[in-house]
């Protein structure tokens, strides 16, 4: 996967191609049938209609928070635990948003099975972020927003980055923002395709209104 899918797509951070190198990503997958398709360039799904995402995505965005073991880190949409496992491995501390009940404890599981002690699950809207803990030196979204939430740039710290899909329902851009003291620093990192984030600053379901 590392050799093949990776590298070739230019992501050079030697601590991301490492930990991806390490973390058996088939066991974040519940369906044992899907097993050998785990290391494929395409993403999989996991149940309750979501999706473990494309290993070159994982990696792409992970690379972008530029992480150096020092930083706490908030993840939205823990899905899987696959992503949050290949930033427990970078970060010193990753805080990580599940709104799923069952994935967030499927994830718990699989994370505490391969040992990743650096890491806090909780169950709720992950667009409002995490208040309590901020701010954070990295926010990671692992699902589309229609709109970045403003309280996602309220709760970096200053040279903190965001990652986050931004768009419509079926295609999106995947944004970087660094936060200064000045404002903060927009770039776009191309075209890409997320589940919705569902949330009070996401995209509204009848539940969420
Ligand atoms: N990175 C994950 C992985 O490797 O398995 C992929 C996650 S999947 C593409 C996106 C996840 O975001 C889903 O599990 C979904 O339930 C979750 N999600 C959507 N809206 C959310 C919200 N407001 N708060 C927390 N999680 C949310």
């Amino acid at each position: 996967m590392v050799e093949t899918q990776i590298i070739p797509r230019n992501i050079k951070d030697r601590r991301v191609l490492e930990a991806m190198l390490t973390i058996p990503r088939h066991l974040f997958i519940p369906e044992e049938a899907l097993w050998s398709q785990a290391y494929s360039d395409f993403p999989l799904p996991i149940g309750e209609k979501q999706t473990i995402s494309q290993p070159y995505i994982v990696a792409l965005m992970t690379e972008t928070l530029e992480l150096e073991k020092t930083e706490k880190v908030l993840e939205i949409g823990t899905g899987s635990g696959y992503q949050t496992a290949i930033l427990s491995m970078l970060a010193n501390k990753v805080y990580s948003i599940e709104r799923i009940g069952l994935l967030a404890a499927r994830a718990r599981k699989v994370l505490d099975s391969i040992n990743c002690s650096n890491v806090v699950i909780k169950i709720a809207d992950g667009t409002l972020g995490w208040p309590e803990e901020a701010p954070f030196d990295a926010i990671l979204t692992t699902a589309a927003a229609p709109e970045i939430p403003q309280c996602y740039i309220e709760q970096l710290n200053i040279g903190g980055r965001l990652v986050i899909p931004v768009g419509e329902e079926y295609s999106q851009t995947l944004v970087k923002i660094i936060k200064t003291k000045e404002g903060i620093i927009k770039q776009e990192m191309g075209g890409c395709r997320f589940v919705k984030l569902i949330g009070r600053h996401g995209w509204k379901t009848e539940d969420t209104l």
